[in-house]
Parts: structure tokens; sequence; C-alpha cells
């Protein structure tokens, strides 16, 4: 599913260089649940964002479902594979705080052009699946870490992508919390969507079935 060659990537400071990723190698296969381990600082924010094709790379190759991503692919032809292939989570939710549960979770919908009315269907469907229909009328502000990070999760489905991937999803999230909402990711993962969790949290990514781990830019385990 997903593939990196020798990647880099490295950010200009001023007059100097700074290499966040020496050269990563990594494989994970479709229908894998893994996480991406290492302290803070470590590049994983960094390496996500690239296999999110949020980001460019220097050097190197990355696949993703059998497509090459260039690392000069234009912003168009990024949106498309993301839209296509990808679902994303965030430490901080990223839900928008005037539109509630329901049109939270509507919203890639409305950027693929689906009527309103079969969207606010599905988004009902899928927030019944993270447990929340009774709330989809509710803003995220009438909404506690937990039942945000759940309608992330809904958000980041209803499209149907084949990848999800998530920053830090349970680092604003108390301990109970956050093992649940990383129950509800393998739920995810066991009807078929690989799914990638970032976490510098060792509880948290042993409850993946695989630990990939980072430091300093280097994987020094998969
Ligand atoms: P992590 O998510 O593991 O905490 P990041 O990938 O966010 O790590 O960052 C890795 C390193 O790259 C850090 O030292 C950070 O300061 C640096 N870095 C991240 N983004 C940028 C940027 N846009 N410009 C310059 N340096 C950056
Ligand atoms: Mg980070």
């Amino acid at each position: 599913m997903i593939q990196l060659t020798s990647l880099t990537k490295s950010y200009i400071l001023g007059k100097s260089y700074f290499e966040v990723l020496k050269g990563i190698d990594l494989t994970i296969e479709k229908g894998e649940f893994v996480s991406i381990m290492g302290s803070s600082g470590s590049g994983k924010s960094t390496l996500l964002n690239i296999l999110g094709i949020l980001d460019s790379y220097d050097e190197g190759s990355y696949t993703l479902n059998g497509e090459l991503i260039d690392r000069r692919l234009s912003q168009t032809k990024a949106a498309q594979l993301r839209n296509r292939y990808l679902g994303f989570v965030f430490q901080s939710f990223n839900l928008l705080s005037f539109k509630n549960a329901m049109e939270n979770v509507a919203l890639p919908l409305y950027y693929q052009k689906v009527s309103r009315k079969e969207r606010n269907k599905l988004a009902e469907e899928y927030l019944d699946k993270v447990g929340l229909l009774p709330w989809k009328n509710h803003l995220p502000s009438e909404l506690s870490g937990g039942q945000k990070q759940r309608v992330a999760i809904a958000r980041s489905l209803i499209a149907k992508p084949k990848v999800i991937f998530a920053d830090e999803p349970t680092g604003a999230l108390d301990t109970t919390t956050s093992y649940e909402i990383m129950n509800l990711f393998k739920g995810v993962n066991e009807e078929g969507i690989t799914v990638v969790i970032v976490t510098h949290e060792d509880d948290i990514s042993k409850m993946t079935d695989r630990v990939i781990r980072i430091k300093d830019g280097i994987i020094v385990n998969q």
C-alpha cells in the first residue's frame, strides 16, 4: 500500500540546512494497523505529512497504492489523490466550530459535490458508527474531547479512504478516552482500512499490530 525508498526531507533555516528525514525506507501493507513511534522532534509529523501528500519530499521515492507520488506533484493532483485514497485525523480535531457534528462529518462530501440530502444521510450513518448519532445537532464546543475526536474519525471515513493517517490522535485526551479512540481505530482497521497512527506514547503504540520506531529522522526498527 505504502512504499518509501531512501526518502529525505530537509528544511532550510536561514543559511543552514536541517535534515529532518535522513533516508527513510518503509513498507506498509494494505490492511495493516501500524504506529509510527518516536520522541518529540524525531520527524513523525514531517513523515506523516509526506505520506498524506500534504507536503513534498526532497529525494527518494514514494509509492501509494501502486502509484508513484512524484515530489513535484501539482496541488490539484495531490488533492485528487488525497480525496480518493486518504483520511486524516489530528490531535486538535480540526473541526469547524460553527458547523454541527453532522455537517462536520459531511464536509468531505460537500467538496465532492454530493447533494446535501445524500451527504447528511451518510453523515448520520457514520456518526452512528462512532456512537454519536444523538449528538448530530451539537456544535464542537458542546462536545467532549473524545466526542470531538469521534466526529473527526467519522469525517475521515465518510469518503471511504483506503488509508487513515492520524497524527497524535490521543494527544489531547485522557488515558481512558485515548484507549476508547484506539479501539475505534482498531474497528476501522478490521473493516479493511489501513491505519497509520503517529504517537510518542508507548502504551498507545502497543495497541497497534506493528510499531515502527523513528529516531532523529531514521527508522530504527520496523
Ligand atoms: P515530531 O512530529 O516527531 O515531533 P516534526 O516532524 O514535527 O517532529 O519535526 C521534526 C524536526 O523538524 C523538528 O526539529 C522541527 O523543529 C523541524 N521542523 C518541522 N517543521 C519545520 C518547518 N516547517 N521548518 C523548519 N523546521 C521544521
Ligand atoms: Mg508531531
